[in-house]
């Protein structure tokens, strides 16, 4: 990942600069504007919203307490998001976690009441796949030996066949492929249904075994994989707006509530600009849609529909996940890590006062939680998702929180929907996942639904952003990009 930072830096001077419309500012966009600007390029960021982030955004409630679009965690398997932080210089505003998976056990109690929690414990003397293998063994309440020894066995093709394999079990569920290779239906039930909802908001009869293969290989084979880190505050100014400042300190340009509503063509199909929500037309050399994918298909012009790139994109859809913070009189637990539920309508949660630095209460919880799968609930009042929720908790928080009202009391809570988020990588997807450069000349895209090997993650959308800016670097030095004529004069 650094040397492929490096390589923007070390890119010959473009002889005349070029001004790259880059269409939002989430993660890839962000990432695609800042790179450029490393390679002596302008992008002028287009953000619908007045808040930078997309699916990572945040704003303030009348309280000042932060609402965040999703409870997010940055993984050791996560080295282009590592080496932003390192470029930016903010590499201490990753709160680094006890290198463990914690599992809840809900409905249990240890003897003296409090939830019961099973733990993977990766070794740090040890190296991948060691350490994980030791986690994996060391586990003793959630899946008996043979279980193990009957998964391991199961896994032995992906090891033998490596990446080639795991694109081939694409077009296998979870589920799919665990009676195939022979695996017991309670691996499943114990570990994997938890980790589908954690890696993609559905269950894993759902899910395509590529993702968990991925997911997997990424924590076996690096020592750091699977540890996990929390932003210590608000991700727009705590990340977004470091990776903002870098480019505008480069020349480039941010332009907020600034929503495209068309994309306009030359008649060689080029693009000729794009129509702003306020009528206005923005006019560049290049352009970049970092749009989800469901705006973009609804975007795309008439005459790109039938081309196979983009008719491709239908075969991909965002799916509905809720995200909920839930404000409690007292302190419910003490555990300072991300907690995967185990429980029918939670994926995964945190004590976000414990394990954000910017969320600190030395008195009070905010649990953090996401709510999936969100398919049935996401057109359902906020009331009843937290009444649902709070049906869960009081499984999960047997000592802390009561029915009867005699425990912790909910002081308030925010739900926050979003139907259409990260593309569902449901079996078989991965052939609909388009790659940055598209067949017209002057336009690219990224974005975590593009293809690349980190899935729909913050490194998969940082890392899209960044093969489409090189992309657009090596296509601009190559003289493959029309330049537009008066505008850029004036620019250069
Ligand atoms: P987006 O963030 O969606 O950015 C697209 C941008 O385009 C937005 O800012 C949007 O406003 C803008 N836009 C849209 N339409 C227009 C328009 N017409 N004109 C101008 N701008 C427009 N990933 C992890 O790695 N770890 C996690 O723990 C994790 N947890 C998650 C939890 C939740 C609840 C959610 C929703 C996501 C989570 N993710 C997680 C996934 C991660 O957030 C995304 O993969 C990533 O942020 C996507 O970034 P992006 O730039 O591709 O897209």
């Amino acid at each position: 990942a650094a040397a492929f930072s490096q390589s923007f830096v070390d890119m010959p001077r473009p002889g005349r600069p070029l001004q790259v419309a880059v269409i939002g500012a989430g993660l890839a966009g962000l990432s695609c504007a800042k790179y450029l600007s490393d390679a002596g390029h302008e992008p002028i960021v287009l953000e619908a919203r007045d808040v930078l982030g997309g699916k990572v955004s945040a704003w303030q409630d009348k309280d000042g307490d932060w609402i965040e679009t999703g409870l997010h965690i940055f993984f050791g398997a996560y080295p282009n998001v590592n080496q932003m932080f390192t470029e930016l210089g903010i590499r201490d505003r990753l709160q680094w976690k006890s290198h463990s998976m914690i599992f809840a056990m809900p409905g249990q109690q240890t003897t003296d009441g409090f939830q019961r929690f099973s733990r993977f414990e990766f070794p740090d003397l040890l190296p991948a796949p060691l350490n994980g293998l030791v986690a994996i063994l060391l586990n003793t309440e959630m899946l008996t030996f043979p279980e193990k020894i009957q998964f391991g066995i199961g896994l032995i093709p992906a090891i033998l066949f490596g990446q080639k394999y795991v694109e081939e079990c694409d077009s296998l569920t979870v589920t799919e492929w665990m009676s195939k290779q022979g695996v017991p239906d309670r691996v499943n039930d114990e570990v994997f249904i938890a980790m589908a909802k954690a890696l993609n908001f559905i269950d894993p009869d759902n899910l395509s075994m590529t993702v968990v293969l991925t997911a997997l290989n990424r924590f076996l084979q690096e020592t750091h994989g699977s540890k996990m880190a929390f932003l210590d505050g608000p991700p727009p100014t705590r990340l977004c707006q470091p990776m903002a400042d870098h480019m505008l300190a480069r020349g480039g340009e941010l332009r907020m509530n600034q929503r495209i509503s068309e994309i306009l063509l030359n008649d060689d199909k080029t693009v000729k600009g794009l129509k702003m929500q306020d009528g206005s037309v923005v006019v560049a050399d290049a352009y970049v849609s970092t749009m989800p994918v469901d705006v973009l298909k609804l975007m795309l012009p008439d005459e790109w529909r039938p081309i196979p790139y983009f008719d491709k994109l239908n075969g991909l859809t965002g799916v509905p996940v809720i995200n909920i913070h839930m404000w409690f009189d007292r302190k419910l637990t003490t555990v300072d890590h991300l907690l995967f539920s185990r429980s029918p309508l939670l994926s995964v949660y945190a004590d976000m006062s414990l394990t954000c630095k910017g969320y600190r209460d030395d008195e009070k919880s905010m649990l953090e939680l996401v709510f999936a799968p969100a398919k049935d609930w996401i057109g359902r009042p906020d009331a009843d998702i937290i009444e649902a929720t709070m049906d869960e908790l009081y499984r999960l928080f047997p000592n802390e929180l009561n029915k009867d009202g005699s425990g912790a009391k909910l002081l308030k809570s925010a739900v926050v929907k979003t139907p259409l988020s990260v593309y569902e990588a449901t079996a078989g997807r991965e052939l609909y996942r388009p790659v940055q450069t598209s067949p017209i000349s002057n336009f690219f895209l990224a974005g975590c639904f593009t293809k690349q090997k980190y899935l729909a993650s913050m490194e998969g959308a940082t890392f899209s952003g960044k093969l489409a800016a090189k992309a657009l670097a090596d296509a601009a030095a190559a003289g493959t990009i029309p330049l537009k004529e008066a505008a850029s004069a004036v620019a250069a």
